[in-house]
C-alpha cells in the first residue's frame, strides 16, 4: 500500500447482540454466510503506518485475531453503549507489544463515562501489565493524529449525543437516527460513507434501512455501506435490493480509499 492511501477494515458489522443471537434459529442466525455472521459495530482505520481503531467492541480480541491486528496507536469513540466500549480492557494486549501507553479520543461526555465505568484502569494502580495504559483526550472540534485530520461529526442517537468520525475521503456515522444541518455541511465530497441501517422495521434510536437509504442520497457519498445490522439482515437475499451505490457492510470487509484530498486539506490547515 501506498502512503497515499487510507485502508479501512470492517472489523465488526453487527448490532449489539452480534450476529447470530444467542438461542435463534432463524434463517440469518443459521445462515452459513460469512457475510450473515456479524461481530459488534467496529472499524479500522491505517495509513499504512498507524492503525486508528474506532470504539473497541466486546469482540475485539477476536476482530483482532481475525484481521491480524498487531497494532493500536488511538481508539477513536464514538459513544459509551457497551456494544461499542467493552472490549476496552484488551487493548492490553497492544500495550504489551508496544509498550506505549493508548491515547482515546471522544467527547467529554463518552471519555467521562468511560472513566466512570472503568475506574480502575485510571485509578493509577501499580500493577504494571495488569491494566491497560490508556489516556484520554476529550475532543469538540478537528483534530490533528499522525498527519490525518480527524472531524468529529455530532449525531443524534435517539436523544443521546453521539460522535462520527470524518477522515478525508471517509466517514463514519454508527448509532444514530439523525444528523443536524451543520453536521451534514461536514459530509461533502465522500468516497465512503458507513452508515446505521440497523433493520427494516422502525427503531427509536437507529436509522431503519429505508431511512439510512434517504439518508445516503441526502450525504451523496461515492458508496455508503449500512452497518449496526440485526438478523433481520440476509446479506444475500436483501443487498440485490439496495440503490447501485448503497450496500450492507461486512465483517472483514477492506476499502482502499485514495488519500490526496485529505493531504492537501493538511497542508492548507497546517499553513499560517
Ligand atoms: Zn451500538
Ligand atoms: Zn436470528
Ligand atoms: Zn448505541
Amino acid at each position: 500500500m501506498t502512503p497515499a492511501t487510507l485502508e479501512i477494515t470492517i472489523l465488526g458489522s453487527g448490532t449489539s447482540t452480534g450476529v447470530p443471537v444467542v438461542g435463534c434459529d432463524c434463517a440469518v442466525c443459521r445462515s452459513s454466510d460469512p457475510r450473515n455472521q456479524r461481530t459488534r459495530c467496529s472499524a479500522l482505520i491505517s495509513d499504512g503506518r498507524h492503525n486508528i481503531l474506532i470504539d473497541t467492541a466486546p469482540d475485539l480480541r477476536q476482530q483482532a485475531l481475525r484481521e491480524d491486528i498487531r497494532r493500536i496507536d488511538a481508539v477513536l469513540y464514538t459513544h459509551s453503549h457497551a456494544d461499542h466500549l467493552h472490549g476496552i480492557d484488551d487493548l492490553r494486549g497492544f500495550n504489551l507489544r508496544s509498550k506505549k501507553s493508548i491515547p482515546l479520543y471522544g467527547s467529554p461526555q463518552t471519555l467521562g463515562r468511560i472513566r466512570h465505568n472503568f475506574g480502575y484502569i485510571f485509578a493509577g494502580l501499580d500493577t504494571p501489565g495488569y491494566v491497560p495504559r490508556l489516556s484520554l483526550h476529550p475532543v469538540a472540534t478537528n483534530f490533528s493524529l499522525f498527519n490525518l485530520t480527524i472531524v468529529p461529526i455530532p449525531i443524534d442517537h435517539g436523544g443521546m449525543p453521539t460522535y462520527g468520525y470524518r477522515c478525508g475521503p471517509f466517514a463514519y456515522l454508527t448509532d444514530c437516527n439523525g444528523i443536524p444541518e451543520s453536521s451534514l455541511a461536514l459530509l461533502d465530497n465522500l468516497d465512503l460513507l458507513v452508515l446505521d441501517g440497523l433493520r427494516f422495521k422502525p427503531h427509536n434510536t437507529h436509522f431503519n434501512i429505508p431511512q439510512a437509504i434517504q439518508m445516503a442520497e441526502i450525504i451523496g457519498a461515492r458508496q455508503t455501506l449500512l452497518t449496526h445490522l440485526s438478523h433481520e439482515v440476509d446479506h444475500p437475499r436483501h443487498a440485490p435490493q439496495l440503490p447501485a451505490e448503497v450496500d450492507f457492510a461486512y465483517d472483514g470487509q477492506r476499502l482502499a480509499l485514495p488519500l490526496h484530498q485529505m493531504a492537501e486539506e493538511t497542508l492548507l490547515r497546517q499553513l499560517p
